[in-house]
């Protein structure tokens, strides 16, 4: 087995969970998509709010949906690779890590070519040795400090509550706009957002130490 590759230069293989900037931030990540039925709705209200994140694709539903993923893309938002097939990659060898990311970013290039792909998400959050891999490959691994739960849809309401108790300046925030129905997010988020900009908050990119 090769060693665990190093780190691309100025690509950090520590996994990050704030955002760049200081003070009243947040950075929204929405994983598992893209998802037709509620990808698009979703895009829509971060729009009208003037609002980018970051969309950690599965490689499968890219190339379920490219269009979809185009649509992403062309509202400025930041893409991270999910892997191809969503699985637990925990206790992989970093080789076979690295074929499946190679995959996930062909399928994204696939439907955007020449598509920027600089952050990484495990699968369940099972890091094992995908951070290193990651990193030599130019992706930032990307954790969160808050996680809303919503891979089990628990009503709006209760999402909403979560979001509004569970922010802390700089956190960046997992989300699910695929996977599942995730209709109860997309509401959420156009309830909350308003909100929170009126209360002087702002949305940034997670931190990369290559970037200003
Ligand atoms: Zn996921």
């Amino acid at each position: 087995m090769r060693p665990v590759p190093a780190p691309r230069p100025g690509v950090s293989a520590d996994i990050v969970d704030t955002t760049r900037g200081g003070g009243r931030v947040l950075g929204l990540t929405f994983d598992d998509g893209p998802n037709p039925a509620d990808t698009p709705r979703l895009l829509d209200v971060l729009r009208r709010h003037g609002i980018t994140a970051v969309f950690c694709l599965w490689g499968e539903h890219v190339d379920a949906h490219p269009d979809v993923v185009r649509r992403i893309v062309a509202d400025g938002h930041t893409l991270g690779n999910h892997s191809m097939r969503h699985e637990d990659m925990s206790s992989w060898s970093a080789e076979r890590i690295e074929a499946d990311l190679r995959e996930a970013d062909a399928a994204i290039r696939r439907a955007v070519p020449g598509a920027r792909i600089p952050y990484f998400r495990a699968p369940y959050g099972a890091w094992g040795r995908t951070p290193a891999v990651a990193a030599a490959m130019g992706m930032r691994p990307l954790g969160w400090r808050l996680a809303l739960g919503d891979w089990d849809p628990p009503g709006t309401d209760e999402l909403v509550r979560r979001l509004r108790d569970g922010i802390t300046p700089g956190a960046v925030v997992l989300l699910h706009d695929g996977g599942g129905d995730r209709s109860q997010t997309v509401d959420a988020v156009e309830r909350v957002v308003p909100v929170l900009a009126a209360e002087g908050w702002r949305f940034a990119l997670p931190r990369r130490p290559d970037w200003p």
